[in-house]
């Protein structure tokens, strides 16, 4: 209960004017102004950083691809600490594969080339996470409580550009977040997009993608606050 409310709070507080506004001015212009301030590659990594191993928190269960962007890996250090505050009976979250050393084409992947995209684990039930590999929540396994605050937590960052998943358990949260009174039908809509916007190229926080039913991908805003670009 004690943690509904505080969710609640924060959740109240995140998704107020300032997100509505910002999706707003998003979806007013969708080529991103040219304003001469540099942004980052969604192509390549330059000065990444390697996430570090924090097993109070983190499991890197590719250690080999966990090198990011400070602004990547210092959002995913964040998030399991925060959520270790949330749920410290929870298992610490499975980062999956965010880049290689260097960035570049990572087999598996259309994207994790910039150091700006992770691949983050979904909480069973109870809170638990397999620390070796994603799996597939089965029937009733989905943890959504748990998954909410975690997909709640990047948002909060306001670090966080876009979230891939499974369209059926965006379906589950939603219905969830409403449910409990944690976000009004205008904060949900805006921030669950139905099956119209699909992927990389449409407006919007949460989106269906494909392939996405053991994970959560979340893509990170550069430093200035832009999006990655193929530069
Ligand atoms: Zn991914």
């Amino acid at each position: 209960m004690l943690l509904s409310l505080l969710l609640s709070y924060s959740a109240f507080a995140a998704y107020g004017p300032d997100l509505e506004g910002d999706l707003l001015a998003e979806g007013a212009s969708s080529e991103p102004a040219d304003t001469g301030v540099v942004g980052c590659s969604d192509q390549y990594l330059k000065d990444g950083v390697l996430l570090p191993d924090l097993p109070l928190f983190l499991t890197r269960v590719q250690p080999g691809h966990a090198w990011g962007t400070r602004e990547m890996t210092d959002l995913l250090v964040d998030t399991s600490r925060h959520m270790r505050w949330l749920m410290p009976e929870a298992d610490p979250i499975s980062i999956g594969e965010i880049s290689a050393e260097h960035g570049g084409f990572l087999q598996g992947h259309k994207s994790h080339r910039g150091g700006v995209d992770a691949d983050v684990g979904l909480y069973m039930t109870g809170g638990r996470q397999n620390p070796r590999q994603f799996d597939t929540p089965g029937p009733g396994q989905f943890d959504v409580e748990a998954n909410w605050m975690l997909m709640a937590s990047f948002l909060e960052s306001g670090k966080v550009d876009m979230i891939l998943l499974d369209r059926g358990l965006i379906a589950k949260l939603k219905a969830y977040t409403l449910q409990a009174g944690l976000l009004s039908e205008e904060e949900a809509n805006a921030i669950f997009l139905g099956d119209a916007h699909e992927g990389y190229q449409s407006v919007g926080v949460v989106r269906h993608a494909p392939s996405h039913e053991d994970h959560m991908h979340v893509r990170v805003l550069c430093p200035d606050g832009s999006k990655a670009s193929a530069r």
